[in-house]
Order: structure tokens, then C-alpha cells, then sequence
């Protein structure tokens, strides 16, 4: 929907293959300010903050019982000159305002169905809808997921890992203020993020290992919310798990390339890493900007084999360097071995302790080599002096 939105705003006429959109996602997604304005720029904005939470401080806490533990690490927006990272908006806050905003856009046509098979060609993609109905265009923009069926037939290969974890994801009242604050707490089976909602609300994504999450979901809501309390080490006082609880089992994938024959990967048919630090749908959402300007650069013909060359080569770093730091980071988490604790025990205590290098992975992680730009304009400041 979001590469819909801004390929019709610069012109392109769009058409999407795809299922009505889910009611039923009680997840939320953390969006960094980059991705919001991005979205700002393709008419979906404001009237999603109003049911969303700014998100100011964010804080890391090894939350391991292993002998190498690392101090609590807090990064604060305001200590970037900014008032917030970024907003925790529920997904069906998200959805309907993309769906409407679609919807009011004269350039792009929804045929709710799925995909049934791909017929690519050097001039064209051909999509034959289950309804019956066919699309052909210049480009595909393969939006349809980890298992992306659109990937399998521009024959893109796939590294695949299935991970020993599951994520348990549910809302949960509190008796305390969360103060605008994220907590992601570092366990032995991955990390356990509480998000904030707007009042005495949170969003919770609990990994744990696959049958430990069929037993947590398994509970009733007293109990429940008493192993929610005990794990978020009581910091929002008394919990109350609401109505909603999901599961979804982890899996890493990373393509060999990242467009090819017409189709060009966007999202998670691009990269599939565990929901740390929320860089999922920041890292799909610089997925579209980057392949929106590069058929704006191709515009005759946006699909072309230069034009998909283009598009590869520019995300490779992001995705390549995202991937591999939560990767590494989950990794780091689940290894019994002493040398991995102490490294990313040593990377935090850095971290924790060092206010120039703190800005600069907080800018990092908003906006890829944002961080980099700053240290050397500062730099530049510092030598003009
Ligand atoms: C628990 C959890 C928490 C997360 N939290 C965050 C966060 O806070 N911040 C963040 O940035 N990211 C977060 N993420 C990651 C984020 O949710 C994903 O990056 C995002 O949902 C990927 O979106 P997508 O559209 O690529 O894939 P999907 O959401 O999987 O959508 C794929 C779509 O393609 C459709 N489709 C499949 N096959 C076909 C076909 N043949 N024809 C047509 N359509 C088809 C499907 O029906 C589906 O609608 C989280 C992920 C999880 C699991």
C-alpha cells in the first residue's frame, strides 16, 4: 500500500493485486521519524499520531541471569535535538489510513485478489489474478511477504534460517506512567519490548522459545498478566493483559538479490530478521523511497534491467548492514558462549557511557548514514574553529 501511495503520487499509474486488509492485527509498529515523513509525503500522517505514542526514551536492559551482564543503556531523543524517535502506532491504525488514503487516490486500482501466477517476460510482467482478471506492467513490486510468491518466479534465490524462538505480541494496561518510554528487555531466548501506547498502555513483543509461547497464550489473563509484571521487572507497576494475543514464530530470510526480471523486492519478500530495536517496516519503508526514485531516474521505463541493476545496488548496504546487526544482536543473545556475552556486553557498556558515540548510533538508527553526516559536519565545525 505504501509503494502504491508513492509511486501513483509521482505520477505512476498503479495498480495493486492483493487481499482486503486485516482487521484483526492487534500488533503496533514503531515508526522512526524518517519513515513518518515519508509517509507525510505520500497524504498519510497527522490523523495517525492522534491514536499513536511518541516514543522519547529508549532503553535497553539485560534482563540475563549469565554471569557477563551489561549496564542499563538509555538514549533519549532529546539528547539528538529531537522530541521523539518516533511514533508506536497499531497496525490497524496504520492500515486504515492507507487503505482510505488509496482509496481517495484516482491513479490507483485495487483488485482484491491474490496473485494465482506470474508470467514474466523481457518487456513486461504479467500478473493472472485468482479472480481471473490479468495485470501486465513495466514493474512489479513484489510486496507479498516473507515467502513472496513474486520472488520465487523472477527465480531470485533465498537464504533462509527458521530460528528457535517464537513472539509472543498482546496490549497490556498499567497502573504506572510509562513517561513516553520503550524497554527492551535482554533475555536468554531474545528480547522482551514493552512499547507505549497513548494513556497507561503498552504494546508487548515477548520472544521465547516456540512452546514456551503456546504456554504463555495458554494462561489466563490473572496469570498472565502477573508473568508480564515480573518480567518487565514491575516498572509500570500492576499489568492487565487486554483482549488479542498472537503468535508469530521467527525466521531470518536474505535474498541473493534484491530485484530481477521486472519484480523488484520491497518489505519483508526483501529481508526478514527478529523484531529487535523495530527496524522491520523503517527498513521496508526505505525499501520504497529508494525504489521510487529510481523509477522516477528510469521513468520511461521503470521495470527496465538498468533501472532494477539501479535499485539493487542502492539498497544492498542498508539491507546487508541491518540484517546482519540484528542478526549478530540475536545471535549474541541466545549463545551460551562467554565470548559473545562479553563482547555485546562491552559494545553496551560503550555505549551506556559515551554520549558522542550514543547520538551517533541513535541517528544511525533512525536514518542510515544520517550518523555519519552529522560527525563530520560537527567535525568540519570543530576544524573551522
Ligand atoms: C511481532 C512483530 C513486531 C514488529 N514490530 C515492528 C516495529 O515495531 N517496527 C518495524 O519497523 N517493524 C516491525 N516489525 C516488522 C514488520 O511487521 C514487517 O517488516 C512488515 O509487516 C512487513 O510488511 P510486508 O508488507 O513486507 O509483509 P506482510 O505484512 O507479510 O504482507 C504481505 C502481504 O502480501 C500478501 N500476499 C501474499 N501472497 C500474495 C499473492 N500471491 N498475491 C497478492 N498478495 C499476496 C499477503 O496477503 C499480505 O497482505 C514487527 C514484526 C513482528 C513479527
Amino acid at each position: 500500500m505504501i509503494a502504491a501511495l508513492g509511486l501513483a503520487h509521482e505520477g505512476f499509474s498503479v495498480t495493486i493485486a492483493g487481499p482486503v486488509i486485516r482487521r484483526d492485527d492487534g500488533r503496533t509498529t514503531a515508526l522512526m521519524l524518517p519513515a513518518l515523513r515519508i509517509l507525510e509525503q505520500f497524504g498519510v500522517g497527522e490523523e495517525i499520531k492522534t491514536k499513536s505514542a511518541p516514543l522519547r526514551v529508549m532503553r535497553i536492559v539485560d534482563a540475563t541471569r549469565r554471569l557477563i551482564r551489561s549496564p542499563i543503556v538509555t538514549f533519549r531523543a532529546a539528547e539528538i535535538g529531537e522530541d521523539a524517535f518516533g511514533w508506536n502506532i497499531p497496525n490497524n491504525v496504520l492500515n486504515s489510513a492507507l487503505e482510505a488514503a488509496i482509496s481517495a487516490h484516482a491513479a490507483i486500482q485495487w483488485k482484491q485478489s491474490h496473485v494465482a501466477q506470474w508470467e514474466l517476460s523481457p518487456g513486461q510482467a504479467l500478473a493472472r489474478l485468482e479472480s481471473g482478471a490479468a495485470i501486465a506492467a513495466q514493474l512489479a513490486v513484489a510486496a507479498d511477504g516473507r515467502l513472496s510468491p513474486a520472488r520465487e518466479a523472477a527465480g531470485i534465490r533465498v537464504i533462509r534460517r527458521v530460528l528457535p524462538q517464537a513472539a509472543v505480541v498482546l496490549n497490556f494496561g498499567h497502573s504506572r506512567d510509562h513517561g513516553f518510554t520503550s524497554t527492551e528487555f535482554h533475555t536468554e531466548t531474545g528480547p522482551c519490548t514493552q512499547v507505549p501506547l497513548p494513556g497507561r498502555h503498552s504494546s508487548l513483543v515477548w520472544v521465547v522459545k516456540p512452546e514456551q509461547a503456546d504456554e504463555l497464550v495458554s494462561l489466563d489473563d490473572a496469570t498472565l498478566s502477573m508473568r508480564i509484571e515480573d518480567r518487565v521487572q514491575s516498572i509500570l507497576g500492576r499489568v492487565t493483559v487486554e483482549p488479542g494475543r498472537q503468535i508469530y514464530p521467527l525466521s531470518g530470510a536474505l535474498p541473493a538479490r534484491f530485484a530481477a526480471n521486472r519484480i523488484a523486492l520491497v518489505g519483508e519478500a526483501a529481508h526478514v530478521f527478529p523484531p529487535i530495536g523495530a527496524q522491520g517496516l523503517n527498513l521496508g519503508i526505505r525499501d520504497v523511497a529508494d525504489l521510487i526514485a529510481t523509477a522516477i531516474r528510469h521513468r520511461g521505463d521503470p521495470g527496465c534491467d538498468k533501472s532494477l541493476a539501479a535499485y539493487d545496488s542502492v539498497r544492498r548496504p542498508d539491507i546487508l548492514a541491518r540484517t546482519g546487526a540484528v542478526s549478530l544482536l540475536n545471535a549474541s543473545l541466545l549463545s551460551d558462549m562467554i565470548p559473545a556475552q562479553m563482547a555485546r556486553s562491552a559494545s553496551l557498556s560503550v555505549l551506556g557511557g559515551f554520549a558522542p558515540l550514543r547520538a551517533f548510533f541513535m541517528r544511525e538508527g533512525m536514518r542510515p548514514g544520517s550518523g555519519f553526516r552529522h560527525m563530520m559536519s560537527s567535525l568540519r565545525e570543530q576544524v573551522r574553529r
